[in-house]
């Protein structure tokens, strides 16, 4: 079973030991150029598909493909998933003891795998560097290649040695790099810093049309998350939290509450952090709720739902995270819990970042003003009555349809309201405090333009300005609205500081002139039971499957064969295989191949239980 005859073409490899009939959008052409002898940076979303960008090429290809991945349960994972489709691979890391290790590389020298993933701190290991002598390299595939740069999210100096490694070898191998953090400098970084040459770059489509992007805004965010969680019934998912304190405090109210969750974040110990992961992985727990720490590693293809119970840092970081559900392709729902006060804490974060490290303090305050930038991209998607898929995929560089139709903006209804005349007061406000060559932020100018009896507006004056209190008449959290709005648009600015203070554009003054009209959404005030219906549609993973009854059988016949077999379900066979298999019913092993997902190895493996239990269930149910 070692990698796949030469004759098989790429379309023969896909079907024969990935069981799909088709490649995704980007697949092919990254296949083609590494097969033509080109390095290459893949940059797709995540669950996109970039693993078989290198893996299909890797069964085609004379040598061994080395895989730089950076984590070991990330490894663990690819590597359980390629054996059950028959491919030989195995891991190089530090899970490994010295006799297995030794085994390892043995074998491998033997010609035993055809792919072989490794940590990068093993690229300057002696004994990892005498096997690569003995073998013939004829790939190096850097995973999660941004790792590489410090302007990504999940920096790892070891990533540095890579070129170095690739440089070392006697004969200079292929090197094809992939990630899903899309950044200019990410990208210039990853073709410079692994010294790639002259690649062929793909960076497709950041649009995931399975995805349901979600924003509520609530005070009681435990509220909001059961709420949701409540329509969710047997699907799996991730709770995100900003904080340990919160994770701890989530997971207690849903274990409470009657929900099979467990936790991860750092400050639990490695033994608790393996347990809870594998509980999840192997869906004896459903709900995880984490710190940005989980994640990365975990390839689990069937969760339905992310929810963030606090704003992620930026927009990169949220759509990495959220871009977790629905990897098989299924309808998952991406929900962001939003209130004010997670502002606050990403600003508070931001100042504690970069301490610490190998950074003087101009670089730090650089790398910190950059980050309250991305803060504030990411408060506006939070924030925005525009369509929340069009704002990710701007934020992407694409270009987008005004509306997607599937995304909670887009089913609320929103009202145009002029809001020319408030934009006026609130810059005279701001304009007021300019010419005394004063600045103060939101919530203050907010408060004045209420005419607030706060003592903190008194203390500052803020009640002896002529444009104290001409708002008296619009609630508070409408004027913070307004402002906030006349901010993205770029009518008033926010400073990017410590203290946000607001002052004014060169579009300020247009405005005041009266010579635009201001145009805002606001949500309409629809009536509770419309509401309800818009909610109820929100919750649900959207479109209903055939045969539930056939696909809750096959559900627990894979858990089973999962159990036998020591592997997680979803590597058994994903949730979009069974309902295909659910729409197909496929009653001979040939039929059975026809299924997405099944290659010759689960054919063999899984083919003859599987068509079987369709049987006697159509053989109960139908003709
Ligand atoms: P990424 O690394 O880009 O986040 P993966 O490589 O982990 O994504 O792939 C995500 C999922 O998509 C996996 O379950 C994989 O089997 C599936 N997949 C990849 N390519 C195809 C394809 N051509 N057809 C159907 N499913 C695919
Ligand atoms: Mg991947």
């Amino acid at each position: 079973m070692t990698g796949a005859p030469k004759e098989l073409s790429k379309q023969e490899v896909l079907s024969t030991y990935f069981g799909y009939d088709s490649f995704r959008p980007g697949q092919e052409e990254l296949i083609d150029a590494v097969l033509s002898g080109r390095d290459v940076v893949g940059i797709m979303p995540t669950g996109a598909g970039k693993s078989l960008c290198y893996q299909v090429p890797a069964l085609m290809l004379e040598g061994i493909t080395l895989v730089v991945s950076p984590l070991i349960a990330l490894m663990k994972d690819q590597v359980g998933a390629l054996k059950q489709a028959g491919v030989s691979a195995c891991f190089i890391n530090s899970s490994l003891n010295q006799r297995q290790l030794y085994e390892v590389l043995r074998d491998a020298k033997e010609g035993h795998y055809k792919i072989v993933y490794v940590a990068p701190e093993r690229l300057n290991n002696p004994e990892f560097l005498e096997l690569c002598e003995a073998i013939s390299i004829s790939l190096v595939v850097v995973d999660e290649a941004h790792c590489v740069s410090q302007w990504g999210h999940d920096f790892r100096p070891s990533y540095r040695e890579i070129a170095h490694f690739v440089a070392s070898l006697t004969k200079r191998p292929m090197v094809s790099a992939f990630t899903a953090t899309a950044t200019a400098e990410v990208k210039a970084d990853v073709i410079q810093l692994l010294a790639l040459m002259d690649a062929h770059v793909l960076v497709s489509g950041f649009n995931r049309e399975n995805l349901y992007f979600s924003v509520k805004h609530s005070k009681d965010k435990t509220a909001a998350l059961l709420d949701f969680l409540h329509d969710q019934r047997d699907s799996c998912g991730i709770v995100y939290c900003a904080t340990r304190a919160d994770t701890e405090e989530v997971c207690q109210e849903l274990q409470e509450q009657g929900y099979h969750a467990t936790r991860y974040h750092a400050g639990l110990k490695d033994a608790e952090r393996h347990t809870n992961q594998d509980d999840f992985v192997y869906e004896r727990k459903r709900i995880m709720v984490a710190t940005n720490a989980f994640g990365m590693g975990i390839d689990k293809s069937n969760l339905s739902f992310v929810v963030h119970y606090n704003m992620p840092k930026n927009i990169e970081s949220y759509y990495q995270e959220a871009g977790r559900a629905g990897r098989d392709g299924q309808p998952a729902v991406c929900l962001l819990l939003y209130a004010p006060k997670d502002v606050e804490t990403g600003k508070f974060l931001i100042s504690l970042g970069y301490a610490g490290k190998a950074y003087d303090s101009q670089t730090r305050q650089m790398l910190q003003e950059n980050d309250l930038e991305l803060l504030k991209q990411m408060t506006w998607y939070a924030t925005t009555s525009d369509c929340l898929r069009g704002y990710i995929l701007k934020y992407f560089g694409e270009k987008t349809s005004v509306s997607c139709g599937s995304c909670s903006n887009c089913d609320t209804q929103f009202e145009s309201v002029d809001i020319t005349v408030e934009a006026q007061k609130v810059i005279s406000c701001i304009m007021r405090l300019a010419r005394q060559h004063r600045a103060f932020g939101k919530v203050l100018i907010a408060k004045s333009l209420k005419g607030s009896k706060e003592q903190m507006i008194a203390s500052r004056g803020l009640d002896r300005l002529s444009t104290y209190g001409i708002m008296s008449d619009t609630s508070l959290k409408r004027i913070m609205d307004i402002i906030s709005y006349l901010v993205e648009k770029d009518w008033i600015s926010q400073a990017n500081t410590e203290y946000p203070t607001l002052g004014l554009t060169t579009q300020s003054v247009e405005a005041l002139k009266g010579n635009v009209q201001i145009v805002m959404q606001l949500p309409k005030e629809i009536e509770k039971e419309e509401k309800q219906r818009l909610g109820t549609r929100k919750a649900q993973p959207a479109g209903s499957h055939e045969r539930p009854e056939l696909y809750q059988r096959l559900v627990d016949l894979r858990r089973q064969l999962a159990e036998d077999t020591q592997v997680p379900a979803y590597i058994v066979f994903s949730n979009a295989t069974l309902h295909d298999m659910c729409h197909k019913l496929p009653r001979s092993l040939e039929d059975f191949l026809l299924v997405n997902g099944v290659g010759q190895a689960k054919l063999e493996a899984y083919g003859t239980v599987f068509t079987e239990a369709i049987g006697s269930y159509c053989d109960a149910h139908e003709t």
